[in-house]
């Protein structure tokens, strides 16, 4: 089955709005003088910039997205952001359960799956992260946390059109580590199997790598069978670096 890829770029805290609005402008005329993209192009600013972003980015092949929502429509949470705000801001998307959200502010399977189902109930397609430590892959433990990672955190109502799953070894983000193209099959190929006693149409499901993916690697990487694509960090945060890996999958 042909599955369409998915690069998005992750741009955490990082960028002000000018040089973040030079970025994405330079993104989206490289994807204009590409003419027809094979691929879907997401970027996913800091929660502050989606507006700008996504008005900047109408009528582009780059689609924009958010890298965390809260679980509920609204209410009494201080700070927090409703999926429904970050789809009347322009946004298509929201990651839910990245690995620095899962450390830092200790969120669940649970929690994660209940921003997954906030994210889809908002129309938005929902980016659910799984990884392991570097201490579980030592222990031998990877498939198991994965495939727990994936039962639970998947959001009631997934579909391969509105859930994407992204591996993201918690050892290789931010590292400039990537794992043996032989252990990414063998992850992807075990959520791949996870994903169909799971729901109906897992063939179709986006599976992206993420972690230390850049343009000297994207190539390989993105060969991989069952690899639909890349969640990228710091690669992400120019144009000039985040091209090469969006041109593996035109
Ligand atoms: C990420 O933050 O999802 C990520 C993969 O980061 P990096 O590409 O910098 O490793």
């Amino acid at each position: 089955m042909s599955v369409r890829p998915l690069i998005a770029g992750n741009w955490k805290m990082n960028g002000l709005a000018k040089e973040s609005a030079a970025e994405l402008s330079a993104l989206i005329s490289k994807a204009n003088d590409q003419g027809e993209v094979g691929c879907d192009i997401l970027i996913c600013p800091p929660a502050l910039l989606v507006s700008q972003m996504a008005t900047l980015a109408e009528g582009s092949a780059v689609s924009i997205g958010a890298q965390d929502c809260h679980t509920q429509e609204k209410g009494a949470h201080t700070g927090d952001i409703s999926a429904e705000m970050i789809a009347d801001a322009g946004a298509g998307y929201a990651i839910a359960g990245h690995s620095e959200r899962r450390t830092d502010h200790g969120e669940s399977n649970e929690v994660v799956k209940m921003k997954a189902e906030a994210a889809l109930r908002a129309g938005l397609i929902a980016i659910v992260c799984v990884g392991e430590t570097l201490e579980e892959r030592e222990n031998g433990k990877t498939l198991d946390i994965i495939s727990d990672q994936v039962k639970n955190s998947l959001p009631e109502g997934a579909t391969a059109a509105n859930t994407v799953i992204a591996y993201e070894p918690v050892w290789a983000i931010g590292t400039g580590k990537v794992p043996a193209t032989s252990d990414v099959d063998e992850v992807h190929n075990h959520i791949r199997s996870d994903l169909k006693l799971l729901m109906k149409d897992a063939e179709g499901v986006r599976l992206l790598y993420g972690g230390s993916v850049k343009g000297s690697n994207a190539a390989e990487l993105m060969a991989v069978e069952n690899v639909n694509g890349a969640l990228v960090g710091g690669a992400s945060l120019k144009a000039e670096d985040f091209w090469p890996i969006v041109e593996t999958s035109l």
